[in-house]
């Protein structure tokens, strides 16, 4: 209909281009206001395809920043509705009957590995548990959709069962959704300074993520699911994930447990069991993981005197690490394990590619050696062998960094651990977990042909000089001072 107004009016206007001045007056006016009313309207139409054209053409808008991301079929049509899209993100009672728009929405409340209290166990640090704290990521997205969010509730205590609501919503336009809320409140048993109760509630929505094991329990979960509103499906948490992280005193060491905590801090249902190589807790250490504010539990295992006492090199964080897989052995049931060193880069969507795994997983890992990295080699598909700096005899030349191991695995395997060998570590623990063939080592990082973790290391800080206590009396510089490590 419109297109055919548009025709003969242009034909009209080339007529009174041609000159038809003669026409009646009145009859000329009211043609010329509908023909110039026609030109605008035909022009901006014109204009807007060529803009959406122009800008479905930019290399920014897909390839580069979410690379990951599925085209959509009506990619042009996003951008021309994104603003009715925003209008849908933000509307549930609308959705539901809206062939552009779909949502979905998880909600639910787990209690992750309540930590039964141990003696080992925090010291003084849980006085201060208490605090809960809400972390909110959004990754990009790339048409402007607002995820809206109802904040779950947090008043989950120390036991299972405790409500949360949450909610997020997204269109069927949107390129990339990634969204995730966790609130973390943590109780602490009144009568004691230990932790007795980690509960978590967290509320999580994934979309079109290229990781299928990602998007697989929302989905499976979509078909069981109670709806607590039309718009609204609960699905299940993905399988915990436990972060065993050696550490020791040294200068770097709440810095380094600082930024490895906030990495952690943006993946849900993990516990940080963070283990010292020392003789008792460190209250400044306990204090860095409360304000955090990553579910954890501290405990200490010092690396035996007479590898301490040696020359050569020594099996750093070994004895750490085993107190880790006691810990598992004794209270973990499902899940996955990683060796997560205080000083490397890692990068959080390795957490969720290694919580799905059934056996063992293995990536690259970089700066490792003088090739600059340590990977399986893959070919055709398959696991052929590895590459690395240094061979060594080991079955498996792997960095600590560069593997996962799911928690029934390893418990169906009671006498695996590391062993105390300078250099042989992982090859060590890996070995301990035969059986185990090449086939069932699951490769991570897109096949291995990505980089995830990084064998960063801090430079060594030689103790700050002391503080002259007499000088500096009652100012802030004696409480800094009680954070540092001093010769
Ligand atoms: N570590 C430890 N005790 C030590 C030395 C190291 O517990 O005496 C820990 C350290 O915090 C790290 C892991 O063991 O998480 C590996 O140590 P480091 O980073 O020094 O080894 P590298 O990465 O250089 O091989
Ligand atoms: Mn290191």
């Amino acid at each position: 209909m419109k297109g055919v107004n548009y025709s003969s009016l242009g034909t009209y206007s080339g007529i009174n281009g041609g000159g038809n001045v003669g026409g009646t007056g009145k009859m000329s006016l009211g043609k010329s206001i509908k023909m110039y009313l026609t030109i605008f309207i035909l022009t901006t139409c014109i204009y807007m395809a060529l803009y959406q054209y122009h800008i479905s053409r930019e290399p920014f808008a897909a390839s580069e920043v979410v690379k990951h991301q599925e085209k959509s079929s009506s990619y042009i049509a996003s951008y021309l509705w994104s603003p009715i899209s925003l209008l849908m993100a933000n509307s549930s009672s609308n959705s539901i009957n809206n062939p552009t728009t779909t949502s979905t929405t998880t909600t639910t409340t787990t209690t992750i590995a309540p930590t039964t209290p141990t003696t080992t166990t925090l010291g003084s640090v849980g006085q201060k548990q208490g605090a809960s704290s809400t972390a909110s990521i959004r990754m990009v997205s790339l048409v402007a959709t607002t995820p809206s969010f109802i904040s779950p509730l947090s008043e989950s205590r120390s036991e299972l069962g405790s409500e949360s609501l949450g909610g997020h919503q997204k269109t069927a336009t949107m390129k990339t959704s990634t969204t995730t809320t966790t609130t973390r409140t943590t109780a602490s048993g009144l009568a004691t300074t230990k932790l007795s109760a980690t509960t978590r509630t967290t509320t999580t929505a994934k979309t079109s993520a290229k990781l299928s094991a990602a998007t697989t329990p929302i989905a499976s979960h979509m078909e069981n699911g109670h709806k607590t509103r039309p718009t609204f499906v609960a699905a299940s948490l993905p399988p915990p994930l436990y972060i065993i992280t050696p550490t020791y005193r040294r200068p770097e060491q709440l810095a380094e447990l600082t930024r490895l905590g906030y990495t952690l801090k943006h993946v849900v249902n993990l516990l940080w069991l963070v283990i010292e190589d020392a003789n008792k807790t460190n209250p400044l250490v306990g204090h860095t993981l409360d304000r955090i504010g990553v579910p954890y539990e501290y405990m200490v295992a010092p690396m035996p005197e007479k590898y301490k006492q040696t020359k050569k090199a020594k099996p750093r964080g070994v004895s750490n690490r085993n107190r880790g897989l006691e810990y598992l052995r004794e209270h973990a049931t499902e899940g996955v394990l990683y060796f997560a060193d205080d000083d490397n880069t890692y990068d959080i969507s390795i957490f969720e590619q290694m919580r799905y795994i059934n056996k063992v997983a293995m990536w690259p890992v970089g700066l490792v050696t003088k090739t600059g990295v340590s990977s399986p080699i893959i070919q055709e598909g398959k696991l052929v062998g590895y590459y690395d700096g240094w061979i060594g005899g080991r079955k498996y030349p792997v960095d600590m960094a560069g593997f996962a191991v799911s928690v029934k695995f390893l418990k169906e395997r009671p006498n695996a651990q590391m062993p105390f060998k300078p250099g042989y570590e992982e090859d060590g623990f890996l070995r301990s977990l035969a059986p185990l063939d090449d086939a069932e080592i699951e490769l991570l990082a897109d096949e291995c042909r990505d980089i995830l973790t990084w064998h960063t290391q801090t430079k060594k800080n030689a103790p700050g000089q002391a503080l002259n206590r007499t000088r500096y009396k009652n100012t802030n510089l004696e409480h800094i001072d009680r954070l540092l490590v001093r010769p």
